[in-house]
């Protein structure tokens, strides 16, 4: 920044420099950043400064407001992208690219946030004790036949209250209330852990089935310490009776103090490209938002599914009643 601004004022520009850096507030993991950060760098020559945040993102571009170096914020989860437009710390993006690309079901009608991938929350079930075909639906996972089999993280991490949402979406409250208390009640153990070590607890025969992201089985076979994990289980696309498979995303959107608007415009455009959605593809197992890019062969190879069709705004803002509904059951207690 201080270069940038030091150059501008000695050569009496008006506006920012073409050799402005975009700069990027990601709570994405640096391993699956890098790669996209130096495709674009060798695209078009303007380096990318990452700052990685474990939290705090909103309360971080808050306190910076017009003065913040942010150009660009990554994240997972539609409820974080929501979180930050309703924050008022993003702006639109105009963009033909973008349009083009990314279908309209998973950017936002206002263009204040733009998926990059989507990944489904699907039923992660044991090949030895779960036969093909006993469970097909979210529903079923209140049948008593799977009492004490069932694992899964709280249930009040973002994955699951985006996954209670959608039912909610679907079913109202009363029925979500009631499965929310079907599923309890056939829990093997107290919500713990996160999506991966629910599996495990599969591999040591501690439970049958558990709820998961589908990238993490792409995770787990590329660790050696986790392949037995992964291989001891089986994806289930599980749908909703009226639905399809849960899904939710990853995405971007641009900061609303954006000092180097353009540039960053440009490295959104970039995330939605060909190139950097196989990057997505094979670096992380999620599904690319470009129809036109396919998931990686091993993604592939778990099978296909529908993608549920609520909109991704009406699941975001169920969110805080479903929350509330999964403190109602003390889920996790
Ligand atoms: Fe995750």
């Amino acid at each position: 920044m201080l270069r940038t601004m030091t150059l501008a004022t000695l050569l009496g520009a008006t506006a920012l420099p073409a050799f402005a850096d975009v700069n990027v507030y990601s709570y994405r993991q640096p391993e699956l950043i890098q790669p996209l950060v130096d495709g674009f760098t060798e695209e078009t020559g303007i380096a990318v400064n990452v700052a990685f945040l474990n939290k705090g993102m909103v309360e971080r571009l808050k306190a910076e407001g017009d003065r913040s170096p942010a150009d660009v914020i990554l994240t997972t989860d539609i409820s974080r992208l929501v979180e930050l437009v309703d924050a008022g710390v993003t702006q639109p993006v105009e963009s033909d690219v973008l349009a083009e690309k990314i279908p309209a079901n998973l950017r936002a009608d206002d263009n204040q946030w733009f998926a990059l991938t989507t990944r489904a929350r699907v039923v992660y079930a044991s090949k030895e004790r779960v036969e093909e075909g006993a469970l097909t639906t979210y529903e079923d996972l209140t049948d008593p036949k799977w009492e004490g089999r069932i694992c899964t993280r709280s249930g009040t991490h973002p994955y699951n209250v985006a996954l209670a949402a959608a039912y909610l979406v679907h079913n109202g409250p009363e029925e979500t209330k009631e499965w929310l208390e079907g599923v309890k009640a056939n829990l093997a153990q107290k919500p713990q852990g996160n999506d991966r070590a629910q599996v495990k607890s599969i591999w040591a025969g501690e439970c049958d089935i558990s709820l998961g992201n589908t990238y993490y089985m792409g995770k787990m076979l590329a660790d050696p310490e986790q392949t037995e994990w992964a291989n001891s289980v089986r994806i289930v696309f599980s749908t909703f009776e009226n639905g399809g498979t849960h899904v939710n995303v990853s995405g971007v959107a641009l900061t609303k103090a954006a000092p180097n608007h353009d540039e960053a415009v440009q490295f959104v455009e970039y995330l939605a490209s060909d190139a950097a959605q196989a990057i997505y593809a094979e670096a992380v197992s999620e599904y690319p938002v470009d129809p036109a890019v396919e998931a990686s062969d091993l993604v592939q190879s778990w099978g296909s599914f529908t993608p549920d069709d609520i909109s991704l705004t009406d699941l975001a803002a169920a969110r805080s009643d479903a929350l509330k509904l999964i403190q109602e059951v003390d889920f996790d207690g």
